[in-house]
């Protein structure tokens, strides 16, 4: 049987044979690395269209949320070939609209998790042990990278409160989940992200989690007055509830820092119903009710 990587979670592995298959499919698509995670493995940018005026999607900030992954690379294979055909999807011209602002998708944000999340700690290397150690009976609950550090909460963005919100919480060394780490921007998948974002001109960001089927899409006073009118929009066309940051969830997100640093629009999304890992099976059903909203949110 041909292998689809649309029917397996995406393990690193088939991750990267599938990015080669889209390049070499779609000559045009930008792929490179904006960094390495703690173990080395790399983080893929991949970009379409005008490269001077881009949208940005980011998925699998967390481990067990790779679903987030493998809806991208649905969504961006199905972005370059009608790229390449020059067809509409759902009534968007896409390659006329990505000439006049293009698309970069990094669909995993954090490879060692989501292999810790598929494989166990056995994916870690030299970090076996120690990732054994903190795992607590399963890696159904890792959301971390390699070191324990909850990537969404290690961005400078309120940095101060989360880390009293995790004191309280009980949380105050490397974890599953939720742990911040040492200092924000410790971990290399950050820098990585931050490097991206200081070189490149995104003008609206969406980072993928998953679930609840909700819009996150405002951060303290520098949220764009348009943030609410794109949010609501968004919710419109996919039937997606919009929320406020709330609790843990308050501070140190990718989405947070974006708004708070470069005062343009940006917006988390979680994909889906149910208990994480929300299973591969599920992957068309949230794609079909999403697409609508990706293709708006790549152009608004
Ligand atoms: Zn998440």
């Amino acid at each position: 049987m041909q292998y689809n990587f649309y029917t397996s979670p995406p393990n690193y592995r088939s991750y990267v044979k599938k990015l080669c298959e889209l390049k070499r499919d779609f000559p045009f698509l930008e792929v490179s690395s904006i960094g390495q995670s703690v173990l080395g493995r790399e983080i893929y940018a991949i970009g379409i269209g005008n490269m001077q005026s881009i949208t940005l999607f980011a998925g699998a900030f967390h481990a067990q949320e790779w679903l987030t992954c493998s809806l991208l690379i649905r969504y961006l294979e199905q972005l370059a070939s009608s790229y390449k055909e020059k067809t509409t999807v759902c009534g968007f011209p896409v390659n006329q609209s990505l000439k006049q602002r293009g698309i970069v998708i990094i669909p995993m944000v954090n490879p060692d998790g989501v292999s810790i999340a598929l494989e166990g700690a056995s994916s870690a290397g030299y970090l076996r042990n120690f990732v054994d150690s903190i795992m607590q009976n399963s890696n159904r609950s890792w959301q971390a990278n390699a070191r324990g550090v909850d990537l969404n909460h290690n961005y400078n963005a309120g940095y101060k409160q989360l880390k009293e919100l995790e004191r309280s919480a009980g949380i105050t060394s490397p974890s599953p989940r939720q742990y911040g780490g040492e200092c924000a921007h410790s971990e290399p998948e950050t820098r990585a992200m931050l490097a991206f974002l200081q070189t490149r001109n995104v003008e609206t960001a969406y980072a993928f989690h998953s679930q609840g089927e909700e819009i996150f899409y405002e951060y303290g006073l520098n949220t764009p007055a348009k943030s609410i009118y794109i949010a609501e929009i968004l919710s419109k066309v996919s039937g997606y509830t919009l929320v406020k940051n709330d609790g843990l969830y308050s501070h140190g997100g990718f989405k947070d820092y974006f708004i708070d640093k470069f005062y343009r629009p940006g917006f988390t999304i979680e994909i889906g119903k149910g208990e994480n890992p929300l299973p591969i099976t599920n992957l068309e059903k949230v794609y079909n009710k999403i697409l609508e909203m990706m293709l708006v949110a790549t152009v608004i």
